[in-house]
């Protein structure tokens, strides 16, 4: 798809969103975030689909740390589909409880996907979602993140994380067409592999459901909404996360105002910290005197007086 298709009209009602038109730049800046450091998970280290099929399946039900050590221990034992598929199925089930990994179906569908592979596509897997949603216990997402992972060869990943993401950077509706639409249109074309990862690397590490978008250094502040308004609502959260959460984010932007300033009077920081700031207005002058005042209390900002208005700036 090109850019210009890419920001073209769409025609169902829930379209009133838009992407920036920069999107290359956008694109660009999140996965140059992923790249210079994310969470190493073994399982981005290859291009195996039966290792990736392996972690996907266990990480549906599981936290991430404890899946590392039941996959290791997986690929040990049954290395291969070839190996898997000559397993009995009762030590497959065993490991999957021993290794309280829950829902022992999906043990006994693994083992089965193994055997489709050995038998029906002679130990190689296929490369399309499509063809690999054919395979044992494997749905369209897990299809798609085999696919994404091991061939690059994958849709957008539009997962809780996908949607929380884009709902806040680019006001997508709350609507899965919607964001099946913004995912696709957001990915780099035959890039799904460093995509999918990136931008699931984004929700998990810095725009979780209390954001923190100045402290994982988010890409994505320029474009993103709700950094502008302070708004950190979401699909999966309903209400504005901690008062704390989004506090901390305006007094870091506070400092980093500041920092490029000798000095602000109050109506001219406020528009710099958030874009809904109106002087007389739920978030004008007196919560940001609120905020300052904090700062200033724990030393880090001074205020003075100046001819009927407070101007801040850094205590030296
Ligand atoms: S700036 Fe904050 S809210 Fe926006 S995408 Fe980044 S982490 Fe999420």
């Amino acid at each position: 798809m090109t850019d210009a298709e890419s920001t073209g009209e769409r025609d169902t009602d829930t379209d009133a969103w838009t992407l920036p038109e920069e999107l290359p730049a956008v694109r660009e800046a999140l996965i140059e975030w992923y790249e210079a450091d994310h969470r190493s998970f073994p399982w981005r280290e290859t291009d195996d689909p039966y290792a990736i099929l392996v972690s996907e399946v266990m990480s549906q039900q599981t936290q991430l740390d404890r899946v590392i050590e039941a996959w290791e221990n997986f690929l040990d034992r049954w290395p291969t589909t070839t190996a898997l598929a000559e397993a009995d199925r009762g030590d497959v089930v065993r490991f999957w409880s021993d290794h309280s990994l829950g829902y022992n179906n999906r043990a006994k569908y693994l083992h089965e996907a193994a055997e489709q592979i050995e038998g029906e596509y002679d130990g190689e897997f296929p490369d399309e979602p499509e063809e690999l949603q054919e395979l044992m216990g494997v749905g369209p997402y897990t299809a798609n993140a085999v696919a994404s992972f091991a061939f690059n060869n994958g849709d957008a990943v539009v997962d809780t994380n996908v949607k929380r993401v884009t709902y806040r950077v680019f006001g997508v509706p709350d609507d899965d067409e919607a964001f099946e639409a913004a995912a696709n249109e957001l990915m780099p074309e035959g890039r799904s592999r460093v995509w999918n990862n990136a931008i699931m690397e984004l929700g998990g590490v810095a725009c979780t459901q209390t954001p923190r978008c100045d402290e994982a250094g988010c890409p994505w502040r320029e474009w993103c909404g709700a950094y502008q308004t302070g708004d950190f609502t979401a699909p999966d959260v309903p209400t504005q996360p901690s008062f704390e959460g989004s506090r901390r984010q305006f007094r870091g932007r506070v400092i980093r105002v500041l920092g490029e300033h000798d000095e602000l009077p109050l109506d001219e920081l406020g528009p710099r910290i958030r874009v809904d700031y109106t002087p007389d207005g739920t978030h004008g002058r007196d919560w940001l005197r609120g905020l300052l005042t904090d700062l200033s209390d724990d030393g880090l900002v001074r205020l003075v007086d100046r001819d009927g208005s407070t101007v801040a700036s850094l205590q030296q």
